[in-house]
């Protein structure tokens, strides 16, 4: 019997935790507390007063000693009806549409197989391809204004035949809607799937390919409840052909929507319209902010269809803006260093009116910093 002493977590750790596991860098939330939150795309405002006492009504009948539906089906009837799913399509709930992106990615894993999206684009694309073993390919989107590079797409889909092809529309971090015919090109060419994720498409002016999917056999449309002021609930929609879906299907966990999940989404799709006015606030909120962004000086301000703005700040100054803007309270996000198109570059989410006119006051002051100063409040960051 060996007496030699058992080794360290982290020498275990070393030994069994997969290597290309133990290189990714954690994903990072920033810590929001005691600031106004512009850096999640979140939707600002609270269910509204008086759907309060019925949700809650609602979630008192609620069984939390039994599991929950499986299939969800009372809930997968009323977001087929909501989002006017199409005749033959069907539908398939993750836990927030990352979990999705994941069930996907795991269902086509395999030797050469691989995954491809335009760059820069959501970062879970190619963070979840990284930890499920696939292989990710980004293709640069066109610097000037984010729009589909076409021919590199399809060349690069040629070349690489992937399984599965990523694209979001609109684009986040980069607020632009993609030209549908590129999309459609794409999803023509692809071999494989073609995801197109529409996390979006609250603030998109209805621009979507839910009612496309019967012409396409390859094409899958996801959704999210998160951007559209359901963020908390954890709630993703995936489209598409049962063919595709009823595999994908089997490899989701059998309870992944939770109860309380279940109930308050059916609730708050009962009242879809109340969060339609809240994304149609947001929509017209968004463009006096732009409007407001336009008239600072310096800065690269990009059209945006979703409830946030991407802008380009003078050379090397995003970090200090994004310093200068947290020590007045306010937090956006930072894309500067993030990927090389998106250098001095600054993403800010819609927030209340109030929020959003302390958000231009503190960056029009901050601007205003003489350059290489130390800023008051600096030992706050
Ligand atoms: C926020 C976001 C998601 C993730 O949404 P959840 O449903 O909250 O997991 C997916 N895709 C894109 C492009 C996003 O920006």
């Amino acid at each position: 019997m060996s007496t030699s002493p058992p080794a360290d977590p982290q020498t275990l750790a070393a030994r069994w935790i997969r290597p290309e596991i133990r290189q990714l860098a954690a994903y990072h939330v920033p810590d929001a507390r005691g600031l106004i939150k512009l850096d999640a795309m979140e939707n600002p405002y609270p269910l509204p007063l008086q759907l309060l006492a019925p949700w809650q009504a609602r979630l008192a009948s609620a069984e939390l000693n039994r599991y929950p539906d499986p299939a969800a089906a009372t809930l997968v009837n009323t977001l087929t009806q909501v989002f006017a799913v199409p005749d033959g399509q069907r539908l398939l709930l993750g836990n927030g549409s990352d979990e999705l992106i994941q069930l996907i990615m795991m269902s086509v894993l395999g030797p050469g197989r691989s995954v491809l999206a335009p760059e820069p684009s959501f970062s879970m694309y190619r963070m979840i391809a990284g930890f499920v073993g696939l292989a990710y390919h980004g293709v640069a989107l066109n610097p000037k204004g984010f729009e589909l590079d076409v021919d590199a797409m399809l060349a690069a889909i040629d070349r690489h035949q992937p399984a599965v092809v990523f694209l979001s529309y609109p684009n986040n971090p980069t607020g632009n809607l993609f030209d549908r015919d590129a999309v459609l090109q794409i999803v023509r060419r692809a071999p494989g799937l073609v995801v197109v994720d529409e996390a979006y498409h609250a603030f998109a002016g209805g621009a979507s390919l839910l009612s496309d999917l019967p012409q396409h056999s390859n094409l899958l449309v996801l959704r999210t409840l998160s951007k559209m002021g359901l963020a908390g609930l954890r709630l993703g929609i995936l489209a598409g052909a049962p063919p595709w879906l009823d595999q994908i299907n089997k490899i989701r966990l059998p309870y992944n929507i939770n109860v309380l999940t279940q109930l308050s989404a059916e609730f708050a799709l009962q009242h879809y319209a109340v969060f339609r006015q809240q994304t149609d606030r947001i929509c017209s909120d968004r463009e006096a902010l732009l409007t407001a962004l336009r008239a600072l000086p310096g800065l690269q301000v990009y059209p945006s269809q979703a409830n946030f703005i991407l802008f380009r700040t003078p050379r090397g100054r995003a970090p200090v803006l994004f310093a200068a803007l947290k020590a007045r309270g306010v937090l956006i996000k930072s894309l500067d260093g993030s990927h090389p198109q998106l250098h001095d570059c600054l993403r800010v989410t819609i927030g209340t009116p109030d929020e959003n006119l302390t958000f231009i006051a503190a960056l029009g002051q901050a601007l205003d910093e003489p350059l290489d100063q130390p800023l008051d409040g600096a030992a706050v960051l």
